[in-house]
């Protein structure tokens, strides 16, 4: 399998060299060249088959022999056997005919579990065979910086060095870092705010010579990787459902457009899916580019639903490639534009999109109200990122014979201040983790200063 650049400009990678990269050198972000099909027959074989099986199915063709079957299956059972779950990725009834698809029971709560500890795997396998070691770097204000800690503290060929800004996250998030004591995993809390800690990580990337020819590799969403095992929960559970012989729809709670869009991956790839419905935050650029035809830019705005506050869903970079018809240059003009001013995606590539996406927006204060209305309904305790998906499947459900699943992201103990605002007194951690308060923390406080940031990456980096 090779990889194209969706700006149409950067060379063609193996899937090795496009697990090992970040952004591609012409801005773009890579896609499979094409899009492998998973026959009626195929899908109809998966039905009982365990998590890590599916997984081990549906990413195969990605991987395009570049890791050989029986090493590729090891790999995956042993990321999803952190789960604590044995379904991996359960599904659970609310009604009739809709599901939450429960995504949270990897290490760290959040749904990042699913694609990092696949990744921090695939990285140390390839480094291994190529004798090399990488440094990672990522600043994080939440779930991302703890999901690749997890996916990485095993990996004897990576140091990882995660950024968050001092005093300024959650006690159980700072926790969830700063409590992996093993030698290959720096937290460093930044005397700033996030976008400090950001921009030291970009900074670093643009100019590596601080670490003397080391790679520093991403683990940020833009990486392949992360979607190609994303796609599996879609499948999974589809599967589940009476794929491929009924239709299933997905609602999923959106920000960086990487979740929703491996959802696509599958539907490409042969599963049939009635419609995607895209939930968002108050920062609804996703929700205004597809009811309103308005792409572009506004303030951020701070949410009870934290991980899905962005101003740019970078992933939805690889949606446009495809409804432009993979016209890179299209693309990269479009983006362009758009750093720059408002801008409207033409008539034809919208269309295209309307025909399997919704989308709905939900504020705090519907939130909150979804949280106890849930409750009310369903006994489950909602979190506030689930809880946008739950309206906004409800609200753009469809055909209602379609089984309707909603994917949970993150577990409600994660985000307490959501739950107890909706008048609930909390969740309990679950037992794997209800320690976690009393467990011995290690990090470094430094100035937000890039040459302290860097002698300090140098020096700790094994
Ligand atoms: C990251 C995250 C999201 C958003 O996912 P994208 O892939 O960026 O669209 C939603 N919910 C939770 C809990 C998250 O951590």
């Amino acid at each position: 399998m090779r990889y194209i650049s969706t700006r149409g400009q950067a060379p063609a990678l193996s899937f090795e060299e496009v697990v090992l990269t970040g952004m591609a050198s012409d801005g773009g972000l890579y896609v499979p060249e094409t899009v492998p099909q998973l026959s009626h027959e195929e899908l109809a074989d998966m039905a009982g088959c365990s998590y890590a099986e599916i997984a081990f199915r549906v990413m195969k063709p990605y991987v395009g022999g570049e890791i050989d079957d029986e090493t590729f299956r090891g790999i995956v059972r042993d990321a999803y056997s952190t789960f604590s779950h044995d379904a991996v990725v359960p599904l659970n009834q609310l009604d009739a005919n809709h599901f939450l698809l429960e995504l949270f029971h990897g290490p760290t709560l959040a749904f990042k579990d699913v694609a990092l500890q696949l990744l921090g795997r695939l990285l140390d396998h390839f480094l291994a065979k190529r004798s090399e070691r990488a440094v990672i770097m990522g600043a994080t204000s939440g779930d991302t910086g703890s999901a690749a800690i997890e996916g990485c503290r095993h990996c004897d060929n990576l140091d990882i060095f995660i950024l968050h800004p001092h005093e300024r996250v959650s006690e159980v998030q700072r926790r969830q870092m700063t409590s992996v004591l093993a030698d290959n995993v720096f937290n460093i809390a930044i005397e700033g705010n996030f976008d400090d800690a950001q921009a030291m990580v970009k900074a670093s990337f643009a100019d590596q010579s601080f670490l003397n020819g080391t790679r520093l590799v991403a683990v940020n969403s833009i990486n392949w990787a992360r979607i190609m095992a994303q796609i599996v929960y879609y499948v999974a559970s589809a599967v589940a459902l009476g794929a491929p012989h009924r239709k299933v729809s997905f609602c999923v709670p959106s920000a960086n457009f990487g979740n929703v869009f491996a959802g696509y991956m599958a539907y490409r790839m042969g599963l049939p899916v009635e419609r995607f419905v895209i939930a968002t935050n108050a920062n609804d650029i996703l929700h205004r580019t597809l009811a309103d035809n308005d792409f572009s830019k506004q303030e951020l705005v701070a949410t009870l639903a934290p991980s899905m506050d962005i101003v740019v869903s970078s992933n939805f970079e690889r949606l446009l490639f495809e409804a432009y018809q993979r016209d890179g240059k299209a693309v990269a003009e479009l983006l362009e534009r758009f750093q720059e001013q408002p801008s409207v995606l033409a008539e034809a590539p919208l269309a295209r999109l309307r025909e399997v996406f919704a989308s709905h927006s939900v504020d705090d204060a519907t939130i909150l109200e979804v949280i106890r209305e849930a409750h009310q309904r369903t006994q489950e305790i909602l979190d506030p990122h689930t809880a946008t998906g739950y309206r906004a499947a409800e609200r753009e459900r469809g055909d209602e014979a379609v089984p309707m699943v909603t994917l949970a992201t993150a577990h409600p103990a994660k985000f307490a201040e959501a739950v107890v605002k909706a008048g609930f007194p909390g969740v309990p951690l679950p037992p794997h983790m209800d320690d976690l308060l009393e467990r011995e923390e290690r990090y470094a406080v430094l100035p937000a200063e890039l040459s302290a940031v860097q002698a300090f990456v140098a020096e700790n980096r094994r």
